[in-house]
Protein backbone atom coordinates (compact mmCIF):
# COMPACT_ATOMS: atom_id res chain seq x y z
CA UNK A 1 0.00 0.00 0.00
CA UNK A 2 0.96 3.34 -1.28
CA UNK A 3 0.76 6.41 1.51
CA UNK A 4 0.55 9.02 -0.43
CA UNK A 5 0.12 12.79 0.74
CA UNK A 6 1.65 16.49 0.97
CA UNK A 7 2.60 18.52 3.41
CA UNK A 8 -0.81 20.38 4.31
CA UNK A 9 -1.53 23.86 6.42
CA UNK A 10 -1.96 24.07 9.98
CA UNK A 11 -3.15 27.01 9.69
CA UNK A 12 -5.92 27.41 12.42
CA UNK A 13 -4.58 24.92 14.48
CA UNK A 14 -3.40 21.12 13.83
CA UNK A 15 -6.43 19.68 14.15
CA UNK A 16 -7.79 21.43 10.76
CA UNK A 17 -5.18 19.45 9.02
CA UNK A 18 -6.29 16.13 8.77
CA UNK A 19 -9.52 17.12 6.82
CA UNK A 20 -7.40 19.24 4.47
CA UNK A 21 -5.31 16.15 3.89
CA UNK A 22 -8.96 14.55 3.07
CA UNK A 23 -10.00 16.74 0.97
CA UNK A 24 -6.90 16.30 -1.77
CA UNK A 25 -7.66 12.37 -1.59
CA UNK A 26 -4.11 11.72 0.43
CA UNK A 27 -3.42 8.82 2.87
CA UNK A 28 -0.90 10.44 4.21
CA UNK A 29 0.04 14.05 5.06
CA UNK A 30 2.82 16.48 6.82
CA UNK A 31 2.20 19.12 8.94
CA UNK A 32 4.06 21.18 11.63
CA UNK A 33 3.16 21.47 14.68
CA UNK A 34 3.97 25.41 15.48
CA UNK A 35 4.78 28.27 13.69
CA UNK A 36 7.84 26.93 11.93
CA UNK A 37 9.35 30.77 11.37
CA UNK A 38 9.14 31.16 15.04
CA UNK A 39 10.98 30.22 17.96
CA UNK A 40 7.94 30.44 20.86
CA UNK A 41 4.95 28.43 20.47
CA UNK A 42 1.90 28.09 22.89
CA UNK A 43 1.54 24.70 24.34
CA UNK A 44 -0.97 22.72 23.03
CA UNK A 45 -3.87 22.42 24.82
CA UNK A 46 -5.79 19.41 25.96
CA UNK A 47 -8.69 20.39 23.53
CA UNK A 48 -6.38 20.87 20.75
CA UNK A 49 -4.53 17.52 20.94
CA UNK A 50 -8.20 15.71 21.73
CA UNK A 51 -9.56 18.21 18.63
CA UNK A 52 -6.32 16.73 16.61
CA UNK A 53 -6.77 13.07 17.49
CA UNK A 54 -10.52 12.82 16.83
CA UNK A 55 -10.25 14.33 13.45
CA UNK A 56 -7.48 11.87 12.23
CA UNK A 57 -10.07 9.33 13.44
CA UNK A 58 -12.80 10.76 11.18
CA UNK A 59 -10.23 11.36 8.48
CA UNK A 60 -9.41 7.81 9.09
CA UNK A 61 -5.45 8.55 9.04
CA UNK A 62 -3.48 6.43 11.26
CA UNK A 63 -0.34 8.63 13.46
CA UNK A 64 2.03 6.14 11.21
CA UNK A 65 0.48 8.10 8.36
CA UNK A 66 1.48 11.52 9.65
CA UNK A 67 5.10 12.69 8.80
CA UNK A 68 5.38 16.13 10.81
CA UNK A 69 8.19 18.49 9.96
CA UNK A 70 10.70 20.52 12.45
CA UNK A 71 11.01 24.40 12.57
CA UNK A 72 13.32 25.75 9.79
CA UNK A 73 14.93 27.82 12.30
CA UNK A 74 16.43 24.71 14.25
CA UNK A 75 20.22 24.07 13.30
CA UNK A 76 21.09 21.36 15.83
CA UNK A 77 24.66 21.52 14.08
CA UNK A 78 25.07 25.31 15.07
CA UNK A 79 28.65 25.96 15.51
CA UNK A 80 28.28 28.15 18.01
CA UNK A 81 27.25 26.85 21.75
CA UNK A 82 24.48 28.82 22.43
CA UNK A 83 22.52 28.78 19.35
CA UNK A 84 23.11 25.33 19.27
CA UNK A 85 21.46 24.87 22.67
CA UNK A 86 18.28 27.05 21.57
CA UNK A 87 17.99 24.90 18.43
CA UNK A 88 18.09 21.52 20.61
CA UNK A 89 15.43 22.74 22.87
CA UNK A 90 13.18 23.56 19.99
CA UNK A 91 13.30 20.34 18.54
CA UNK A 92 12.70 18.65 22.09
CA UNK A 93 10.13 20.64 21.91
CA UNK A 94 8.65 19.64 18.66
CA UNK A 95 9.46 15.90 19.79
CA UNK A 96 7.15 16.10 22.90
CA UNK A 97 4.05 18.14 20.87
CA UNK A 98 4.85 14.89 18.30
CA UNK A 99 4.58 12.47 21.14
CA UNK A 100 1.34 14.61 22.80
CA UNK A 101 -0.27 14.35 19.25
CA UNK A 102 0.04 10.33 19.27
CA UNK A 103 2.68 11.05 16.22
CA UNK A 104 5.13 8.56 15.95
CA UNK A 105 7.82 10.42 13.79
CA UNK A 106 9.36 14.06 13.36
CA UNK A 107 10.86 14.93 10.13
CA UNK A 108 14.03 17.41 10.11
CA UNK A 109 17.09 18.58 8.34
CA UNK A 110 20.47 17.43 9.91
CA UNK A 111 22.02 21.02 10.30
CA UNK A 112 24.23 23.15 8.96
CA UNK A 113 28.09 23.90 9.32
CA UNK A 114 27.76 27.59 8.43
CA UNK A 115 31.37 27.02 7.25
CA UNK A 116 32.63 27.23 10.19
CA UNK A 117 33.37 24.29 11.35
CA UNK A 118 34.17 20.90 9.43
CA UNK A 119 31.30 18.64 7.69
CA UNK A 120 32.60 15.76 10.36
CA UNK A 121 32.24 17.98 13.58
CA UNK A 122 28.63 18.95 12.17
CA UNK A 123 27.36 15.43 12.01
CA UNK A 124 29.27 14.86 15.44
CA UNK A 125 27.34 17.50 16.66
CA UNK A 126 24.07 15.93 15.21
CA UNK A 127 24.26 13.21 16.75
CA UNK A 128 24.85 14.12 20.02
CA UNK A 129 22.09 16.29 19.85
CA UNK A 130 19.71 13.31 18.89
CA UNK A 131 21.21 11.48 21.74
CA UNK A 132 20.34 14.08 23.92
CA UNK A 133 16.69 14.29 22.37
CA UNK A 134 16.53 10.67 21.98
CA UNK A 135 16.81 10.75 25.99
CA UNK A 136 14.49 13.36 26.79
CA UNK A 137 11.78 11.91 24.91
CA UNK A 138 9.37 8.66 24.94
CA UNK A 139 8.65 7.71 21.68
CA UNK A 140 8.90 9.56 18.81
CA UNK A 141 10.92 8.50 15.60
CA UNK A 142 13.96 11.00 14.41
CA UNK A 143 13.50 10.76 10.70
CA UNK A 144 16.66 12.58 9.07
CA UNK A 145 15.97 13.98 5.79
CA UNK A 146 18.97 14.38 3.04
CA UNK A 147 19.08 17.32 1.71
CA UNK A 148 20.40 18.78 -1.45
CA UNK A 149 23.45 20.42 -0.11
CA UNK A 150 22.85 23.87 -0.71
CA UNK A 151 24.89 26.30 1.28
CA UNK A 152 26.54 24.67 4.00
CA UNK A 153 23.31 22.18 4.65
CA UNK A 154 25.03 18.46 5.69
CA UNK A 155 22.58 15.60 4.58
CA UNK A 156 23.23 15.89 1.33
CA UNK A 157 25.35 12.29 0.87
CA UNK A 158 24.22 9.30 2.33
CA UNK A 159 27.77 9.03 4.19
CA UNK A 160 26.50 11.83 6.21
CA UNK A 161 23.41 9.94 7.21
CA UNK A 162 25.35 7.16 8.08
CA UNK A 163 28.03 9.34 10.18
CA UNK A 164 24.90 10.42 11.99
CA UNK A 165 22.99 7.19 12.67
CA UNK A 166 26.88 5.74 13.40
CA UNK A 167 27.37 8.10 16.38
CA UNK A 168 23.73 6.94 17.99
CA UNK A 169 23.82 5.23 21.51
CA UNK A 170 20.30 3.85 20.48
CA UNK A 171 19.31 3.65 16.74
CA UNK A 172 16.04 2.06 17.05
CA UNK A 173 14.10 5.47 17.00
CA UNK A 174 15.74 6.79 14.42
CA UNK A 175 14.93 7.14 10.78
CA UNK A 176 15.64 8.69 7.79
CA UNK A 177 13.46 10.77 4.65
CA UNK A 178 14.37 10.53 1.57
CA UNK A 179 13.22 13.78 -0.73
CA UNK A 180 13.55 13.34 -4.53
CA UNK A 181 14.32 16.81 -5.19
CA UNK A 182 17.16 16.60 -2.74
CA UNK A 183 18.83 13.53 -3.98
CA UNK A 184 19.15 14.60 -7.49
CA UNK A 185 19.79 17.78 -6.54
CA UNK A 186 22.96 16.35 -4.86
CA UNK A 187 24.08 14.55 -7.82
CA UNK A 188 22.57 10.84 -7.30
CA UNK A 189 20.21 9.98 -10.70
CA UNK A 190 17.00 8.69 -10.58
CA UNK A 191 15.67 9.93 -14.42
CA UNK A 192 16.62 6.28 -15.94
CA UNK A 193 15.21 2.65 -15.09
CA UNK A 194 19.04 1.81 -14.77
CA UNK A 195 20.10 4.83 -12.70
CA UNK A 196 17.34 4.42 -10.02
CA UNK A 197 18.33 0.88 -9.61
CA UNK A 198 21.42 2.26 -9.18
CA UNK A 199 21.36 4.87 -6.42
CA UNK A 200 18.70 3.21 -4.62
CA UNK A 201 21.56 0.39 -4.44
CA UNK A 202 23.75 3.01 -2.93
CA UNK A 203 21.51 3.83 -0.47
CA UNK A 204 21.22 0.30 0.72
CA UNK A 205 24.58 -0.07 0.75
CA UNK A 206 25.30 2.91 2.94
CA UNK A 207 21.86 3.70 5.10
CA UNK A 208 20.07 0.92 4.47
CA UNK A 209 16.31 0.73 3.47
CA UNK A 210 15.50 -0.37 7.45
CA UNK A 211 15.58 2.79 8.09
CA UNK A 212 13.39 4.51 5.69
CA UNK A 213 10.52 6.03 7.33
CA UNK A 214 9.03 8.38 4.73
CA UNK A 215 9.70 9.94 1.10
CA UNK A 216 9.44 13.27 -0.32
CA UNK A 217 7.71 13.84 -3.58
CA UNK A 218 8.85 16.82 -5.28
CA UNK A 219 10.21 17.45 -8.86
CA UNK A 220 13.36 19.46 -9.16
CA UNK A 221 13.70 22.92 -10.83
CA UNK A 222 17.34 22.52 -9.79
CA UNK A 223 19.70 20.65 -12.07
CA UNK A 224 21.13 17.63 -11.66
CA UNK A 225 24.06 17.93 -9.17
CA UNK A 226 23.77 21.21 -8.50
CA UNK A 227 22.97 21.33 -4.87
CA UNK A 228 20.47 24.11 -5.20
CA UNK A 229 16.78 23.35 -3.19
CA UNK A 230 14.15 24.09 -5.77
CA UNK A 231 10.96 22.27 -5.89
CA UNK A 232 8.83 21.84 -8.88
CA UNK A 233 5.53 19.81 -9.23
CA UNK A 234 5.35 15.99 -10.14
CA UNK A 235 6.39 15.65 -14.16
CA UNK A 236 7.07 19.37 -14.76
CA UNK A 237 10.53 19.57 -13.74
CA UNK A 238 14.10 18.15 -14.61
CA UNK A 239 13.51 14.95 -13.15
CA UNK A 240 10.26 14.08 -15.23
CA UNK A 241 7.49 11.51 -15.09
CA UNK A 242 10.25 8.55 -14.81
CA UNK A 243 11.36 8.45 -11.40
CA UNK A 244 7.73 8.82 -9.81
CA UNK A 245 6.95 5.65 -11.75
CA UNK A 246 9.68 3.69 -10.37
CA UNK A 247 9.21 4.63 -6.74
CA UNK A 248 5.38 4.22 -7.40
CA UNK A 249 6.67 0.61 -8.30
CA UNK A 250 9.44 -0.35 -5.88
CA UNK A 251 8.13 -2.31 -2.74
CA UNK A 252 10.48 -0.64 -0.50
CA UNK A 253 8.39 2.77 -0.30
CA UNK A 254 5.03 0.51 0.80
CA UNK A 255 3.33 1.46 3.95
CA UNK A 256 5.73 4.91 4.43
CA UNK A 257 4.15 8.20 4.24
CA UNK A 258 5.21 9.76 0.76
CA UNK A 259 4.29 13.26 0.78
CA UNK A 260 4.41 16.29 -1.60
CA UNK A 261 6.12 19.60 -1.35
CA UNK A 262 5.37 20.48 -4.95
CA UNK A 263 5.11 24.20 -5.36
CA UNK A 264 1.58 24.29 -6.98
CA UNK A 265 -0.71 23.33 -3.85
CA UNK A 266 -3.86 23.73 -6.33
CA UNK A 267 -2.98 20.43 -8.20
CA UNK A 268 -2.17 18.00 -5.30
CA UNK A 269 -5.00 16.24 -5.64
CA UNK A 270 -4.26 15.92 -9.28
CA UNK A 271 -0.94 15.22 -8.39
CA UNK A 272 -2.02 13.01 -5.70
CA UNK A 273 -4.46 10.99 -8.13
CA UNK A 274 -1.65 11.08 -10.69
CA UNK A 275 1.25 9.22 -8.31
CA UNK A 276 -1.48 6.70 -7.30
CA UNK A 277 -2.13 5.78 -11.51
CA UNK A 278 1.39 4.96 -10.93
CA UNK A 279 1.38 2.46 -8.39
CA UNK A 280 -0.89 0.36 -11.23
CA UNK A 281 1.53 -1.98 -12.24
CA UNK A 282 -0.88 -2.34 -15.77
CA UNK A 283 0.30 0.87 -16.58
CA UNK A 284 3.86 0.28 -16.53
CA UNK A 285 5.71 1.44 -19.61
CA UNK A 286 8.52 -0.85 -19.96
ZN1 LIG B 1 11.74 17.61 1.78
ZN1 LIG C 1 13.67 20.97 -0.39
Amino acid sequence: MKYIGAHVSAAGGVAKAPARARAIGAKAFALFTKNQRQWQAKDLSAAEIAAFKDSLEICDFKPEQVLPHDSYLINLAHPEPEKREKSLTAFIDECRRCELLGLTKLNFHPGSTLQKITEEQGLELISKALNIALKETESVTLVIENTAGQGSNLGYRFEHLRAIIDQIDDVSRIGVCLDTCHTFAAGYDLRTAEKYTETMLEFERVVGFSFLCGAHLNDAKSTFASRVDRHHSIGKGNLGLEPFRFIMQDNRFDNIPLILETIDDSIWAEEIALLYSLTDTENYAN
